[in-house]
């Protein structure tokens, strides 16, 4: 019965020239997002609001489904949209909607009439208690709390008056596109994917960077990324991904390098190859999955380490997340299924029996020194071959 939805966004953390940007990004991600429903649909703004209109036949839960993936919105109200031709027309309308949304009468409501336009001959407190008379003699089963209703029927006199009493909690957050973008460092866990959807969660749109170690890592391996970045584009928007072919850097570490610093001195060159990514595409910062003390590599001497390298800000939405947190994310997006499939990464292949958990910087990059020649032209060849895959 409803071909309009009612768009509701935090205007708390808009204000001015913001609010303006924030309304653009928020229609463009709504359009992105519906592209994933069947259906014609119009996305418009009126009066600091925010409309979706079908356009002919779609599948509401589609619909839901879509809009609940868009950052920025706070809740979505199926409306029903009236020409104003009177309130003895109006009450007969709101009859035709209580009648039609709750079959079974047995419940407590409200009113809740707003007057937005001034010129109406009636205020909200008359619309209020005319609308909730004209209720009460309709339907006899139906009683009115004031306090704690059932039911809250939104009445708004507009341009057209709108109609709703239902809301359904949207994700919250800020529309992708408002703050920039980030490279997210995308594995195949479960906790770079959460990550990403944090950062976008935050109005951040995302590109990412995928280390591919083939022999060692498989095609299926790559495709579960590929997939992922799938899931996740769907929060975030389209996703360029890249693809870098790290078997020989990593060999080279392996054969040069102490083995307990391999994973630190490998997650230093996958940072370096990131933030070059970030650079050409424009990005402001790299985001990871990373949180305190989950594992060797993420002890708060290992993150200063491997964050030595970079001179870009490295984000880390995840940082003070315990694993069932991460998790409890992971689920909720989606991704959590996709994530737990048993293919190999590139990071376990090469791991050492006991890998250092307290790096000292200046260690590290003697080690490193080792690789002094012969690196370059590894780096070179890892950036020249990336691939690049477009994920919408
Ligand atoms: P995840 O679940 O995200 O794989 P993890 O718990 O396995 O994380 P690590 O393997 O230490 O932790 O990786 C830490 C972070 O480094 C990851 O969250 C991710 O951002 C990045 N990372 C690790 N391996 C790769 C890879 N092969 N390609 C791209 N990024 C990676
Ligand atoms: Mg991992």
């Amino acid at each position: 019965m409803y071909k309009s939805f009612l768009i509701k966004y935090g205007e708390i953390a808009i204000k001015g020239k913001n609010r303006y940007l924030f309304e653009e990004a928020l229609v463009c991600q709504i359009r992105y997002a519906l592209k994933e429903a069947e259906g014609e649909f119009h996305v418009r703004r009126l009066q600091g609001r925010i409309y979706v209109d079908a356009a002919g036949e779609y599948d509401y839960d589609e619909v839901m489904q879509a809009l609940s993936h868009v950052f920025g919105i706070v809740g979505i109200c199926p409306v029903v949209l009236l020409k104003d031709e009177g309130f003895e027309r109006l009450a007969e309308d709101v009859i035709a909607y209580m009648d039609k949304v709750y079959p079974d009468k047995h419940l407590t409501f409200k009113v809740h009439a707003r007057r937005a336009r001034k010129n109406y001959p009636m205020d909200s407190m008359e619309l209020n208690a005319a609308l909730g008379e004209k209720i009460l003699e309709a339907f006899p089963e139906i009683s009115v709390d004031v306090h704690n209703p059932d039911v809250l029927l939104c009445v708004e006199i507009r341009e057209e008056i709108n109609l709703y009493s239902m809301e359904i909690k949207g994700p919250g957050g800020m529309p992708v596109g408002t703050n920039g973008k980030a490279m997210l460092l995308l594995s195949g866990g479960i906790d770079s994917p959460a990550a990403g959807y944090m950062t976008a969660k935050r109005g951040v749109a995302l590109d990412a960077v995928y280390f591919h170690a083939p022999p060692y890592t498989s095609e299926r391996a790559k495709q579960k990324v590929v997939d992922l970045a799938k899931i996740l584009s769907k929060y975030s928007g389209p996703i360029r991904l890249h693809v870098v072919n790290f078997t020989d850097i990593q060999l080279f570490i392996y054969e040069k390098c102490p083995h307990e610093e391999l994973t630190i001195i490998m997650r230093r060159y996958m940072m370096r190859i990131a933030e070059h990514f970030a650079r050409a595409n424009g990005c402001l910062g790299l985001v990871t999955g990373e949180s305190i003390g989950q594992v060797a590599s993420q002890t708060m001497q290992s993150l200063a380490v491997t964050n030595a390298v970079c001179d870009m800000p490295v984000y880390r939405p995840l940082i003070g997340f315990d694993k069932n947190e991460i998790i409890a994310v992971s689920e909720k997006i989606d991704a959590y299924e996709t994530s737990i499939l048993p293919y190999e990464d590139c990071c376990t292949i090469f791991v050492a029996k006991h890998p250092v958990t307290k790096p000292v910087l200046k260690t590290i990059e003697r080690s490193e020194r080792k690789l002094e020649e012969g690196i370059e032209e590894r780096m070179k060849t890892a950036l020249e071959t990336t691939e690049v895959i477009e994920i919408k």
